[in-house]
């Protein structure tokens, strides 16, 4: 495969756009230099996006990213979008920083990635939104070892086909897509298999009768343009193809049952960390005792001068602790809440075995990632966590 691709970038010899950090910016250019390609680094806000213009490429690194720049790494990826050329992304350091963490999602968020390169910790921080990244290199309790490993290739996947699936936010739909999304869960799951784009709710008149109906928002924008054959889907009866995929996936043996909890497990990722608070409250209380006794010292004249040096040392180290107790308090809390909202899902999932219900926006929300309406007749039903199901559907 890589023979082929060496071949297909030495005859294309193309141009790519860097947009990358000062520390290994002569490195990626010798790199495309070698692979057969041509660099080319713009950054500056009057250059890039014609620069981008120009390329048949674009790479996103955000190693030394600083305020002059990430407007300009988000100009010239729209630009590349637009232009339906390939973009990378490494987030160097997100979750180290607020700045370099929200970059980071903003870019995820605004733009369509092919490729998005990190380590464990940078990827976790893109998934959950927060993460605790060391600098540019991943934590140590992120790290992959060959007992997790099928673990980080899932979430890996899980990653890729949820940010793959996205649709990039477009100026002027914001609001509408805001007040939908508030309302409809579809809206935020439901997703053309013929183009990609999310489906929409709108009504249509049949016969003087009101009915709303979901269709593709390529679609309704472009006509048959770029896509061609997604059908329009009357509420009522995806509602209830959907429910008939939940319901038939709960009543399944306890094996697709127990597999799914895996999976949802999984995804929502709650692994232990360490737990040493009681070592760091044992130190803090050290530190204050030696403090205490070297106030006492001085006030008592046992020695003659107090040591400024050992004092800010002490409370240094008191500090750095103090904040490692919060940091490890806020990751407890996170997987506190984690684990109570996999138990809300399982307890939903396991009543369904029994209860049949109506169609319910906020479980399609809690249990479901995913609708791709397939066809006509048939829908795939793609439950948090991986799981996939087909549905058909009555017409
Ligand atoms: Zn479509």
């Amino acid at each position: 495969m890589f023979e082929q691709i060496f071949e297909n970038v030495r005859g294309k010899s193309p141009l790519v756009h860097c947009i990358t950090n000062y520390v290994t910016v002569n490195d990626c250019a010798n790199m495309l230099l070698a692979c057969g390609g041509s660099p080319i680094m713009a950054d500056d806000p009057e250059d890039a996006v014609e620069i981008t213009g120009i390329c048949k490429g674009l790479a996103i690194n955000i190693g030394t990213l600083n305020q002059r720049t990430i407007p300009v790494m988000l100009a010239a990826g729209k630009r590349a979008n637009e232009l339906r050329h390939p973009v990378v992304l490494d987030p160097v350091g997100a979750g180290a920083s607020a700045l370099r963490t929200d970059t980071a999602l903003r870019l995820l968020e605004e733009l369509k990635l092919t490729v998005i390169r990190g380590n464990i910790s940078e990827m976790k921080t893109l998934a959950y939104g927060s993460g605790t990244t060391k600098g540019v290199d991943a934590d140590v309790a992120d790290r992959v070892t060959e007992d997790n490993l099928d673990g980080a290739v899932s979430f890996a996947r899980e990653l890729a086909r949820r940010t793959g699936k996205r649709k990039v936010k477009q100026k002027g739909t914001k609001t509408e897509q805001g007040r939908y999304s508030s309302k409809y869960a579809l809206t935020e799951l439901l997703v053309c298999g013929e183009c990609g784009t999310p489906y929409r709710r709108c009504t249509w008149t049949v016969k003087g009768e009101k009915k709303p109906v979901w269709r593709c928002i390529n679609r309704l924008d472009f006509g048959k343009k770029y896509c061609h054959h997604s059908p329009t889907i009357e509420e009522t009866v995806l509602q209830e193809a959907i429910m008939a995929a939940i319901m038939r996936t709960a009543k399944q043996s306890a094996d697709v049952l127990g597999t799914l909890k895996l999976h949802i497990g999984m995804a929502l990722d709650i692994s232990d960390t360490e737990d040493n608070s009681l070592d760091i409250q044992i130190r803090i209380a050290e530190i204050d005792a030696e403090f205490k006794a070297m106030l006492q010292a001085i006030a008592t004249d046992t020695v003659e001068e107090f040591d400024e040096q050992r004092a800010t040392a002490l409370m240094a180290e008191k500090n750095n602790l103090e904040q490692q107790l919060a940091q490890y308090d806020s990751a407890q809390q996170k997987k506190e809440n984690t684990e109570s909202r996999l138990n809300e899902i399982f307890t939903i999932l396991d009543g369904l075995e029994n209860h049949p219900m109506e169609y319910d926006d906020r479980l399609v929300r809690q249990v479901l990632e995913c609708v791709v309406v397939e066809f006509k007749e048939r829908i795939k039903v793609i439950f948090a966590g991986g799981l996939e199901v087909e549905q058909t559907i009555p017409v």
